[in-house]
């Protein structure tokens, strides 16, 4: 293989050189006052990421390891909760807190449609005493975006003062989140998707609210416990033992990138711009085969880091083996077979999503066309054009 290959799967995403470069050192000194002051920054940095002025706990684990993080610190057996799933990464978060014996209430919107707010309205009405909403922002098996801000307004709209916990693993530094103008009491992310880190690191933001709200959840466990975590009286607390401590290097570098070079509005801009190109091109494929076709329909509920794109089965597999092979990796599609058949797959999964920029979109969308034209898969014409008039 000649070039550089392209690894266009949502997480883990693109490392750049420079993340990678800040993490190839020796091992240092974990009580190295140069470390304290990293993570002391990288923690101011993550709260501005995320629009909050609230708490906010780091873990050394992945974003599974974060849906535990919550729930084991907010919840007690029997707590009524309220999980709204839009996908795969719904359900398993559901799964998750069924293993803590929680017994979640889940609305399944299906896999092409988000939250809807007026079913969050009418849950909580008839189960007044729920304590939390659940809502993944972007599942990325399905690409839908749920409205947040629409959503904590239907819980305002019930009365109920249940606490609102967003999952932007998906989406942070990627797509606009704002958890504090959102209204959201806890959220989740992981290092190795827009943050553009290896996996490894965990985070959970926390307002106020849901720090008393947890107090004497009985769920609640030593390592998981997000108290010193969020508020460390001597270094070892942040993370109940050793730091991360090359993860920081790397993470330190990427924030510099995301919040000091780039800047926020930047960013969201240009994963706005690169979905809309994918969009155009997959648009334009189907066209010419009705089978090709994009996840979701309407472009509010679309991810502006992932887009779960129809090939059709069998075209699916082998249109993946075929771009594999001249330097491009897709997702495969997850969650997305039918009932009768639950492990059909005619999805691929294209990620646009951290280290990447018009070039890498265009190229990718030039080797799906390319394997198009050589499987002889049936495409409408002018994807390329389409996607480049965006660019
Ligand atoms: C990737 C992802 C997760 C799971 O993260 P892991 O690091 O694979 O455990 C959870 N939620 C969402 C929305 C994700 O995209």
């Amino acid at each position: 293989m000649t070039g550089r290959h392209y690894t266009a799967i949502p997480g883990p995403s693109v490392l750049p050189d420079r993340v990678l470069a800040a993490m190839h050192r020796a091992a240092p000194d974990i009580y190295a006052p140069e470390i304290e002051a990293m993570a002391a920054g990288i923690a101011t940095d993550l709260k501005t990421l995320a629009g909050t002025r609230g708490n906010l706990a780091m873990y050394l684990c992945n974003g599974h390891g974060t849906w535990e993080a919550m729930a084991t610190n907010l919840f007690s057996p029997g707590d009524p909760v309220l999980l709204l799933a839009c996908g795969t990464f719904g359900h398993g978060w559901a799964n998750v807190l069924r293993g803590l014996g929680l017994d979640p209430q889940v609305i399944d919107f299906g896999l092409r449609s988000p939250a809807d707010p007026e079913a969050v309205t009418k849950a909580l009405r008839a189960a007044p005493a729920t304590r939390a909403v659940l809502v993944t922002h972007v599942d990325t098996a399905t690409s839908v975006r749920s409205d947040v801000a629409a959503i904590r307004a239907a819980m305002d709209a019930a009365g109920s003062d249940a606490l609102l916990a967003l999952d932007c693993v998906a989406s942070l530094g990627c797509d606009e989140v704002r958890m504090d103008d959102w209204g959201v009491d806890v959220l989740l992310g992981a290092s190795q998707k827009g943050l553009m880190t290896p996996p490894g690191m965990g985070f959970v933001w926390f307002s106020d609210k849901a720090r008393a709200a947890g107090e004497g959840a009985r769920l609640r466990t030593p390592y998981w416990d997000w108290t010193r975590r969020a508020d460390p009286a001597e270094f070892w607390q942040y993370w109940f033992g050793t730091a991360p401590t090359h993860h920081l290097y790397g993470l330190r570098e990427s924030l510099t990138m995301i919040l000091r070079e780039e800047g926020l509005p930047a960013l969201w801009a240009r994963h706005e711009r690169l979905a809309q190109a994918v969009w155009a091109a997959v648009e334009a494929w189907g066209r010419g085969n009705p089978e090709i076709r994009l996840n979701v329909a309407d472009p509010e509920a679309r991810g502006r880091s992932v887009t779960s794109v129809q090939f059709g089965a069998p075209h699916a597999a082998a249109l993946r083996d075929w771009v594999t092979a001249h330097g491009l990796t897709l997702g495969v599609g997850l969650g997305m077979g039918t009932e009768a058949d639950p492990k059909a797959s005619g999805w691929l999964r294209i990620a646009h999503m951290g280290h990447v920029n018009g070039h890498m979109t265009l190229g990718a969308l030039a080797v799906i066309e390319a394997g198009l034209q050589a499987l002889g898969i049936p495409h409408g014409q002018g994807a390329l054009e389409a996607a480049a008039k965006v660019i």
